[in-house]
Formats: structure tokens, sequence, C-alpha cells
């Protein structure tokens, strides 16, 4: 579509190829011929660039296709906008892409103890920026759960999650030998501290026992609805069960204050919320938890008498190596910058799903008004009528979507699908919603 993408692409890669130039040759002594070569190469595509002229260029490498949809469409996709790299981002990436690249000055052998680039400073905001005492980076919101569960679940132990819960909840009790019990949403499909009061007593009527630990997104994966987590961290503060805040779908986007929460843990996902490589996330703690799940490693080798205390166990060490952690610190300040205009995110996803509502038989599954970017929408009396006698069938709203600069919906689907209007700016938001409109009015769908 915007044939100056590929052509950047292709001047990146050149770029790339002159700085090999330097890591082969022996230090101040690059061959200059070489490096002529490859400026000259970079010129010769910076002019068909400035052409407009288009690129053949297809794969990076072994059939490894250029990614060039968050440039050439707007991406609905429910669950990648948040994870979107921050241009600066993508450049601690280039630079620090290297695997063990973040071990240069370590010398703490810790991680979080790595002073440059400042690691230790990173997180110490981090923890401040969720409202916690304690923080580690970890592979993932689903290596968040393990380290919690892992640390503080015995086998047959009950572990309360909402009926809402992402399946990674789910895996993180089951690895850990624990036990499910599912607090259940109702109708409203929203978890209430009562309902959690409620479940915690159904447990101890029918096994005597109290569960260990409760679970519960701020906002779920299914409808992007908003769960009382304030209520539920005050009923888990009243039965004394440590809580677990999962901010998947929050920390990066809004405000989230883990304390006044009332969480003993907060879960956040790099790669879904924070702009960060994948995989990636957060563990945030209290003073109080943070010896118990950052304890450290007791082990001893027998021949050796070898000894590792300085490596907490449950992160087997260290975690995020290389462009991960640095793509999540680089993108840090943008991201404490974003979370104070989550507001207009929401008062966007609301105009966007206004307008979706105004063609006849288009529904939101989600709670309405939208508390949040991601959205549950339901098109079988609108979209899905037209499928049914398209030869595409459900394709064709992907067909025209794709048409129209926009990609990321669940392809071929017009029955219930999600999709996601974070960061999108105004402009790109009544562009998405006209869109819609001009696609129902095509196909003669009543627009009010
Ligand atoms: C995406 C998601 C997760 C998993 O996050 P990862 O960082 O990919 O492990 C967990 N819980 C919820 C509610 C999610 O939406």
């Amino acid at each position: 579509m915007e044939p100056r993408v590929r052509k950047l692409y292709e001047a990146m890669f050149a770029l790339e190829d002159l700085r090999e130039v330097f890591r082969e040759s022996v230090p101040g002594r690059a061959d200059e011929n070489e490096i002529a070569a490859g400026v000259a190469r970079v010129e010769r595509i910076l002019k068909d660039f400035k052409e407009c002229k288009s690129s053949s260029l297809k794969y990076i490498t072994n059939h490894i296709e250029l990614r060039t949809r968050e440039e050439e469409y707007i991406n609905i996709n429910p669950i990648q906008p948040g994870g979107r790299l921050t241009p600066e981002a993508r450049k601690a990436l280039i630079a620090y892409g290297d695997g063990y690249s973040i071990c240069d000055w370590c010398r703490d052998l810790r991680l979080d103890k790595i002073r440059r680039p400042p690691v230790d400073e990173f997180h110490a905001e981090l923890a401040e920026f969720v409202g916690m005492d304690e923080v580690r980076v970890v592979p993932g919101a689903r290596r968040g759960f393990q380290v919690v569960t892992s640390s503080l679940l015995n086998k047959g132990d009950i572990v309360l999650l909402s009926d809402l819960g992402h399946y990674t909840e789910y895996l993180a009790v089951e690895i850990a030998g624990g036990v499910v019990r599912e607090i259940p949403s109702g109708e409203s499909n929203i978890i209430t501290g009562d309902a959690v009061a409620d479940t915690i007593e159904q447990v101890r009527t029918t096994t005597g026992k109290k569960p260990k630990l409760v679970i519960v997104e701020h906002f779920d994966y299914s409808f992007g609805n908003e769960h009382d987590v304030r209520g539920v961290g005050k009923v888990a503060k009243e039965y004394e069960i440590p809580f677990l805040y999962n901010g998947a779908y929050s920390v990066g986007m809004m405000p989230v204050n883990g304390k006044d929460i009332g969480a003993d843990f907060v879960v956040g996902s790099g790669h879904k919320g924070m702009a960060a490589v994948a995989p990636s996330g957060i563990l945030a703690t209290t003073e109080e938890w943070a010896p118990h799940v950052f304890r450290s490693s007791r082990i001893a080798g027998d021949i050796t008498g070898k000894r590792f205390e300085n490596k907490e166990l449950e992160l087997l060490g260290c975690t995020l190596m290389g462009g991960t952690l640095l793509s999540m610190m680089a993108s840090f300040p943008r991201v404490k910058e974003r979370v104070k205009h989550w507001q207009e995110e929401v008062e966007k996803s609301n105009y966007f799903i206004r307008e979706f509502l105004r063609i006849q038989g288009n529904k939101v599954a989600s709670e309405y008004p939208r508390k949040h970017t991601l959205s549950r929408v339901d098109t079988r009396n609108s979209f899905d009528k037209v499928a049914r006698t398209h030869k595409r069938r459900g394709f064709f709203l992907s067909d025209e979507l794709k048409s129209r600069g926009i990609i990321g919906e669940f392809a071929g689907s017009t029955r219930v699908w999600k999709l996601n209007t974070y960061g999108l700016s105004w402009d790109r938001i009544r562009y998405l919603a006209d869109a819609f409109l001009d696609i129902a009015r095509q196909y003669k769908l009543p627009v009010a």
C-alpha cells in the first residue's frame, strides 16, 4: 500500500549491513572501500525512497516476512496495542539486541542491581509507579503469577480465580499443584468483593479450608470489563488472604496504585501494556511479601559446596537480559506520561463504540459506557447477516476493512469479536468509525 515502508526497511537493513563491517573488522581498521560501498547503497535506497519507488523486499531472511502492519494500517487487534513499541524501545532493541548485552557492567551478579544502564534506578521507579515496595521484571505476566503460586502454594491449596480469568492464571495454579475455585462474575460479567466473600465462605463450608490466594484481573481479556479490585482487596484483607492484582490490561496504560487497591502483588505485562518487547512483565509486591517471593537460593553443591545466595530462586537468578528489558526501560518515560491520559483513551473508545452502535443490529457485549479500550462486539444481527449470503462469507468484512487500511480484527469472524482502540489518535478513531459506517451503508445495513 505505502511503498515507502518497505523502502525504509531496505534502508535500515542496509545500515545494519554497514554496522556489520565494524563488527567484523580489527578495531580502527574497517575496510574503507566496504564502508563507502555500504554508504552508497544506503544513499541509493534513500533516493528511491524520496522518489516513492516501490521495493521488492519481502523477507528479512529465510522466509521471515517484514512486518509492516503498524506502519501501513490501523491495527485494532485486541491484544497488541499496549505492547506496540515506542521509538525509544525500537532504538534500544537495535542497540541491545545482542544476547547478554545487559551484562556489560554487571558487578553484583544481579540483574536488578546493574547501574549501567540504570537498571537499579528503573526498578526503584517501577515499584513507585505501581505503588508497591519491591519489583522484579519477569518474562511475561504469566511468569509473575507463577512466582507467586510457586512461592505460596502447597499441593492441594485452593486459589480463587475469576470465572473470566486468563488461562495463564489457571496454568500457574496447576504447575504449583494448586486447585482452582472460580468466582462467578454473574449476569453483569463483573467480579465484586461480595462475590469473592461468598466464594471464600463456600470454599470454607465445602472443604473446611481457606483459599491461599485470590487472583483477579482489573480488566478481563474477554470483555475488557472493569472488576471491583478495590472491593476484592478489602475482602481479601478481611479474610487475610493475599490478593494478586492482575494488571495485564492496566499497568502501563492507566495509573495503578497497588497499595491503594489493597493488593499484595501487582502483576503487569510488558508486551501487553508497557510498550516492551516480548516476553516481558513485572511482579511487584510489599515489604511484607518481598522476602518470601524474592527469597534467595539456599542450595549447595555436594562436592563443590557451591552456593548461590545472591540469586533469587523463583527468578532462577536473572530474567530479562537484553532487548526485552532495555525496551521496557526505554519506553518507561513515555509510559509514565501516557497513563495520565487514560481518560482520553476511554473517551475515544466510547466515541468509537457510540458510532459503531449507530449501525442497526450492532451490539456491544462489554459493559457500556466503556471503561476500557478493549471491547467485545456482537455483529450477528448486522455484518453476519451480510456474511451469510456473501461469497467470501465472514471474510467480506476483513476484506472491506483491509481495503480501507484497517487490520487486526479476527479475520473471518462477523459474529462476536474483540477490538482495541488503545493509542489511536482522534484522527484515526474517527477514520475507523467512519470506515465501519461506510461498509454498513455499502451493504445496505441501516445506519441511525
Ligand atoms: C494477556 C493476559 C495475560 C498474559 O500476559 P503475558 O504477559 O502474556 O503472560 C494474563 N492475564 C490477562 C488478564 C491477560 O489479558
